[in-house]
């Protein structure tokens, strides 16, 4: 195995010379292929972290709790990792879809669709600990190097416009980041992180039966092909029975038993089941407006934000239901609201510039549209900063945003390049 990977590694060596070669994975000790160097990998996940986490979904800043437990939580995993001193950060987003996710150099990240399934502490640390692993094994990266990253898709970003649409929606670095992020792990890569997880949590004190019980759980439920897993964690780390034998068996080996932190984590996930109604209600209505339904997704949006008045999303998705309803001022309000809730997420700052351009309100189309792309740089933004610039009469700025645009891919692409051909001629 280690002469394979010489052999594999030997042309490279004589190709790159100094620049890249072989190194030792730092978890497992292996030599393997290493084009991607360790100052790379950390910038890599520290460019992509945020934009990664708008694009699902955002932070659910709503119970800021919540995220400094499972920090703690992470932290006390990482600590006990084979590469502690990663700059590790842990978050919790904004989204139904139960999964968890980490990008190179440690950024992690969890939904919170996926905590509520967790009854303790054990099962949560089990998760981070697998994720941890993802990432201090360069699992990522070396899929990254091998060409082996697929289009991700990006949820929850439309119900009104066509998949087509919001194809090569998202530019540059930011798709990179979905696509590190979303795509999926083989299973050598997931026994491994079964593996060394399982490690840390045992280093870290918690049950390791923790995650034998998870995997089992996880397993019955992607046979039932269960509702959401199947395009979350389930699409990026798939569950099989070969994953519980193994660690099954590795428990078996260094003894279960440990702290689980039920009471714990019943108590710092209150708050999050208490309110889970309204994002149910919001999860409802993003279905019945996706079936065109606008009327009674209204009813049940508004049911959403009587449950929980701060959250940005509800108002988000009413903004667009409004829109279906040829309703601008009303969805202006909203979007606005949204903004004002959490003015750093791309998404709602790009319908709000979206909607005030339909209304003429250039100025403030362009802000929006200008702080958006400035997280999150999508195709459709830089289309319509390119339509604002082309009504305020400035040439040089339509040709340039018009250009940023038709770099990118599908419908959008090809507006821009027929716009910008109009104004070249
Ligand atoms: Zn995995």
């Amino acid at each position: 195995m280690k002469n394979a990977v010489l052999q594999r590694c030997a042309p490279v060596l004589a190709l790159m010379l100094l620049l890249t070669g072989c190194a030792v994975n730092p978890v497992t000790g292996e030599k393997q292929l290493s084009l991607i160097g360790e100052s790379q990998e950390l910038a890599l996940g520290a460019e992509q972290y945020t934009p990664t986490q708008q694009t699902q979904g955002g932070q659910f800043y709503v119970d800021p709790e919540l995220t400094l437990y499972v920090r703690e939580v992470g932290q006390k995993m990482a600590r006990v990792s084979d590469r502690p001193d990663l700059p590790y950060e842990f978050v919790v987003l904004n989204s139904s879809v139960p999964n968890a996710w980490a990008l190179p150099g440690g950024k992690i990240a969890i939904n919170r669709g996926l905590l509520v399934k967790f009854d303790d502490e054990a099962q949560l640390a089990s998760v981070l600990g697998h994720e941890i692993v993802h990432a201090a094994a360069r699992h990522s990266v070396q899929r990254m190097q091998q060409g082996m990253l697929i289009n991700a898709g990006v949820a929850g970003l439309g119900f009104a416009l066509s998949d087509s649409q919001w194809s090569g929606l998202l530019m540059g670095g930011a798709a990179m980041g979905a696509q590190l992020a979303l795509a999926q792990y083989g299973q050598g890569d997931e026994l491994e992180s079964d593996h060394y997880g399982i490690v840390y949590m045992k280093k870290a004190g918690y049950d390791p039966q923790a995650a034998v019980e998870l995997q089992e759980i996880f397993l019955e439920m992607s046979k039932g092909r269960e509702a959401g897993f199947v395009d979350g964690l389930f699409a990026t780390h798939p569950p099989s029975s070969t994953r519980v034998r193994e660690n099954s068996k590795l428990v078996g080996k260094i003894g279960s038993g440990g702290y689980r932190g039920a009471d714990v984590y019943q108590k710092k996930t209150a708050f999050l089941r208490k309110v889970q109604p309204a994002y149910d209600a919001h999860d409802e209505a993003m279905k019945l407006a996706s079936d065109g339904d606008m009327n009674a997704a209204l009813t049940k949006v508004d049911e959403a934000i009587n449950v929980l008045p701060r959250e940005a999303m509800f108002y988000s998705l009413r903004g667009r239901i409004h829109q279906e309803l040829n309703n601008p001022d009303k969805a202006s309000a909203d979007f606005e609201k949204a903004v004002s809730l959490y003015p750093e997420m791309f998404i709602y700052r790009l319908h709000s510039g979206l909607n005030a351009l339909t209304l003429n309100n250039l100025s403030k189309a362009r802000e929006n549209l200008t702080r958006a792309n400035e997280v999150v740089p999508t195709s459709i933004a830089f289309l319509r900063l390119g339509d604002i610039a082309v009504k305020e009469n400035n040439r040089k700025e339509a040709i340039a945003y018009y250009s940023k645009a038709a770099e990118s891919s599908g419908d959008i692409a090809e507006e821009a390049r027929r716009k910008l051909a109009a104004l070249t001629q």
